[in-house]
């Protein structure tokens, strides 16, 4: 049996690393598909083809996350071309890592407009929708940093600690609407944001960790499935810190 089939999804940030894994998996579960890019147009078109093999519908939208009108845009055109949203995943994210000695007003600005306002922009503009049909499943992507802090990262952390509030009150203000909203917080995954990092660094993390390995984009994914499906019906405000016991 298929997980989220007949189910209407939007993930934003899709063209590359967790947000592709997860709609891949949304796809191969039954769940048709909305997603969007900002830079990566030809990714997304190519997604959009893949998806498409599944036998589900999918379409890619070029939209900017960090805009709170491009945001209610794109909710209003999903909307109008798949009828209901049932599942939100906020995936869009960026990092701008520095020292706060080094990090500029912009560099700020720019993490937290991305991965924080982003997720405002998109639940606030999905609320409407959800409410008229008195249910949906937000799934929001925070990070482990966001838990513990990292040097380096203090606008990154930030913006991801901030996911995790919001989370947690939304799930306070619409569970009596059958509205649930959770957080995942990745650990160490394995992407295109990671490959850009000093590879011993990397091993000395793969080695620090408890499962010794770095995740994947498809142990995100298949925890962003549980999540979306029937079988998280009673599971709301949480934060499910997918990281191989990196945190414990
Ligand atoms: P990634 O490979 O760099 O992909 C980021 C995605 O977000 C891309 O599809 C990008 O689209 C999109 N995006 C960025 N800014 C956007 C905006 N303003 N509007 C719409 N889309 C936007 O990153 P990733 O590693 O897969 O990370 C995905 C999420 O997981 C992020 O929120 C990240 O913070 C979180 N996370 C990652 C890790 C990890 O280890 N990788 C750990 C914890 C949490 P374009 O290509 O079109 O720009």
């Amino acid at each position: 049996m298929k997980l989220l089939k007949d189910k209407n999804a939007i993930i934003t940030g899709a063209s590359r690393g967790i947000g592709r894994g997860i709609a891949l998996k949304f796809a191969e579960q039954g769940a048709n598909v909305a997603f969007t890019y900002l830079s990566s147009v030809e990714k997304g078109l190519e997604l959009q083809i893949e998806l498409e093999s599944y036998g589900i519908k999918a379409k890619g939208y070029r939209s900017d996350a960090a805009d709170f009108k491009a945001a209610e845009e794109l909710v209003n055109a999903v909307v109008a071309d798949f009828g209901t949203v049932d599942v939100l995943v906020n995936n869009a994210g960026i990092t701008r890592d520095t020292l706060l000695m080094r990090m500029s007003e912009q560099q700020w600005d720019e993490v937290i407009n991305a991965n924080l306002k982003s997720v405002f922009n998109l639940t606030k503009a999905i609320t409407k929708p959800m409410l008229k049909q008195r249910k949906g499943s937000i799934i929001n992507i925070s990070s482990v940093v966001g838990i513990k802090g990292n040097p380096g990262q203090s606008n990154y952390s930030a913006s991801k600690a901030g996911i995790i509030g919001f989370t947690k009150s939304i799930a306070l203000e619409l569970g009596s609407r059958n509205i649930r909203s959770n957080a995942i917080a990745p650990g160490f995954i394995e992407t295109e944001m990671t490959a850009a990092l000093d590879q011993k660094v990397v091993e000395a993390w793969r080695e620090s960790i408890p499962l010794k390995r770095g995740g994947t984009v498809n142990d995100v994914a298949d925890t962003a499935v549980f999540l979306a499906s029937e079988m998280s019906n009673y599971v709301t405000g949480q934060v499910i810190n997918v990281c191989g016991g990196m945190l414990t």
